[in-house]
């Protein structure tokens, strides 16, 4: 049988990741957060002195990407040439700067070859901005996360707070606000609800409504 691919999409803090996480833990398949990918090639980037306000040094980072491998742990979390980094991926600093990575065609293309390899490997639900639109456009089943403004800046803000993060509500909403743009704007792969896809609100009803939901949409496919 074909394997099973599941893309979850959806923009920043809409519940997208945690649906996706529980589908695979329903299903028993591999969870794939593919934000965490863009995420671990900027903390690379930040390491390596690459990327700050002024200048972003995209020549060097594409000469790098031959010794870069980022790949997934048999618990799911994102490695970064075998470390475990999940942990470190979730920084401001990174959420600060990944969109601006994110944008350049030649690291969504290393991204895309990468993730189309892991959906290879088996039955997936994979969550990100062009899951169902580009990576994997012929998925099983897509789903589209929509939040609103309110239910997401409360959701990272208490995300962060309860990692110990020493953030603003201010700082919270303006990176959600300047990633939104980036992120719908750029010209490659741009967030838009994929073809055929299901939308699916996340609201006060919460996210176990919302998983009830993905599941009975999904069983009745099969
Ligand atoms: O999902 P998360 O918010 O962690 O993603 C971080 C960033 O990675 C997004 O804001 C976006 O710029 C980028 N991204 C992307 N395509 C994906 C997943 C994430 O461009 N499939």
């Amino acid at each position: 049988m074909k394997n099973i691919i599941i893309s979850v999409d959806g923009a920043s803090s809409t519940g997208k990741s945690s649906l996706a996480k529980a589908l695979a833990k329903h299903y028993r398949f591999k969870h794939i957060d593919s934000g965490a990918m863009y995420r671990a090639l900027t903390f690379y980037s930040l390491n390596h002195k690459l990327i700050d306000k002024n200048h972003f040094d995209i020549d060097t980072l594409v000469s790098h990407l031959p010794t870069i491998e980022i790949d997934f742990s048999s618990d799911d979390y994102v490695m970064l040439n075998g470390k475990i980094i999940e942990h470190e991926v979730r920084s401001m600093e990174v959420s600060n700067y990944v969109s601006i990575v994110a944008k350049e065609s030649l690291f969504r293309k290393f991204m895309v070859t990468k993730q189309r390899e892991l959906g290879k490997r088996g039955n997936v639900v994979m969550d990100g901005r062009d899951i169902g639109s580009v990576v994997f456009p012929d998925s099983t089943i897509k789903f589209y996360i929509e939040a609103s403004m309110e239910v997401r800046v409360k959701r990272r803000f208490l995300e962060l707070t309860q990692k110990n993060v020493d953030i603003s509500l201010t700082d919270v909403i303006s990176n959600i606000e300047n990633r939104d743009h980036i992120d719908s704007s750029r010209d490659d792969s741009p967030l838009v609800i994929p073809k055929n896809a299901i939308v699916l609100t996340n609201n006060e009803e919460g996210l176990s409504h919302l998983i009830e939901v993905a599941i009975s949409k999904i069983d009745s496919l099969f």
